[in-house]
């Protein structure tokens, strides 16, 4: 297992611009093949990023059991985040040191990737007379929103009833944790509009950055309090995340940032601003963006001149799996044999590709689990327990044991 993750670990597979995706589909592809596995290459043609010099390639394996029975599908992106600065140790050598297997990746998530397929082999191996199917993918893009990825194979059903039935995403949730899904997101941007005149007469213009600080001013004395208020059910992890939170992702206006000399002395006609909102399961998106727009609107009718566009940038509706859905039960039942305690059951700041398999794929048997803890993932000597890689896998190897043989009707 652990050379196998070294082996994933050595394809630099950046994203961004997409690097190596082939390479890293092809040595789990190769892997895969020689272990009776039928595999396809499928490119996310027309995706976002693809391009000639990036392709964005994906590989789905897929292999029948004997008899009917449920399909069970690990899927892990094996595209990873650039390496930024601090590292000790090389990113993309896959150093094993005192039980952890560094790199860039090795949290997230080729570690989990890594066990998952020695988990089905081992139940191959340990029962070849299988009932079901067993499907295990690598995908492009998770990083970038996963469209070139795991959004451009649900579109195709390779996400759906019948051909498959649940769905175990190895992302680093750490060994004893399962997560039923995630927030909601919606990123908008909020522009204001002024007049320009030249600096020394501001008088005769209308400083868009002054619209702008009016709307920083009504979030911190509305928005802001009014989000800390509203909590959700969800088992949201970090403790933190569940409430609704609000980060302002940037803001721009003036002349451009980086140009040298003295800057030209003018009164900004527009400001822009984008907001990165995270919202509840029980807040509705409609809700959400009205909230938004409404702040605006009163701020349109009361400050003079005041003008603004609201655009819509990318949404997430959020998504939580049923805690007694099979595959919850059965990672829950395995957790429990291999540690010997329950699991814990959590919900997911942010999103990740479950989002796809769930309003493409329209398949909502799908958790994530998997070893290495969250949060190293993106961070400089990211790491990976090989003793949590091993119980992980052995956790998911009795999941899978206990799904394929029982399918559930949809
Ligand atoms: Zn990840």
């Amino acid at each position: 297992m652990v050379a196998f993750a070294q082996d994933l670990i050595r394809v630099p597979s950046l994203n961004p611009p997409g690097e190596a995706y082939l390479e890293a589909c092809e040595v789990l592809g190769n892997r895969l093949k020689a272990r009776g596995f039928h595999v396809q290459f499928i490119r996310g043609e027309g995706a976002p990023g693809d391009s000639d010099r990036y392709p964005r390639w994906n590989v789905i394996a897929r292999r029948e059991g004997r008899g009917s029975g449920a399909c069970v599908h690990f899927n892990s992106h094996i595209d990873v985040v650039e390496v930024g600065h601090g590292w000790t140790v090389d990113p993309f050598a896959g150093v094993v040191k005192n039980g952890l297997l560094y790199g860039r990746g090795a949290c997230d998530m080729k570690g989990g990737l890594a066990a998952s397929v020695i988990a089905a082999e081992a139940l191959i191996e340990a029962w070849p007379d299988f009932p079901g199917a067993i499907e295990i993918s690598g995908t492009a893009d998770e990083e970038s929103g996963g469209y070139g990825g795991v959004a451009h194979l649900a579109k195709m059903g390779l996400f759906s009833r019948p051909r498959v039935d649940h769905v175990i995403i190895p992302e680093p949730l750490n060994k004893d944790r399962i997560c039923l899904g995630h927030r909601g997101v919606w990123w908008a941007e909020i522009e204001t509009h002024g007049h320009i005149a030249h600096g020394s007469m501001p008088f005769l213009g209308d400083n868009a950055v002054r619209h702008m600080g009016a709307v920083l001013q009504a979030f911190e004395t509305e928005l802001y309090p009014a989000l800390a208020t509203r909590r959700t059910a969800m088992p949201v992890v970090p403790e933190g995340a569940r409430s609704s939170t609000l980060n302002i992702n940037s803001i721009h206006a003036g002349p451009p940032e980086g140009v040298k000399g003295l800057p030209a002395p003018v009164v900004p006609d527009r400001a822009r601003m984008v907001i990165d909102r995270r919202f509840l399961i029980e807040e509705d998106l409609k809700d959400v963006k009205g909230e938004v727009r409404a702040l605006l609107d009163r701020l349109a009718a009361t400050r003079p001149d005041f003008r603004y566009d609201l655009r819509d940038i990318f949404e997430v509706i959020p998504t939580q799996t049923a805690e007694d859905a099979a595959v919850v039960q059965a990672v829950a039942l395995g957790i429990e044999r291999v540690m010997g305690k329950r699991a814990e059951l959590v919900v997911s700041p942010g999103t990740y590709d479950q989002k796809h398999i769930a309003r493409i794929g329209h398949l909502h048997d799908c958790i994530a689990y998997g070893p290495g803890i969250l949060d190293l993932a993106h961070q400089p000597d990211e790491f990976v327990g090989i003793a949590d890689m091993v119980e992980s896998a052995e956790v998911m190897a009795l999941a899978l044991s206990q799904l394929l043989c029982c399918r559930q009707e949809a």
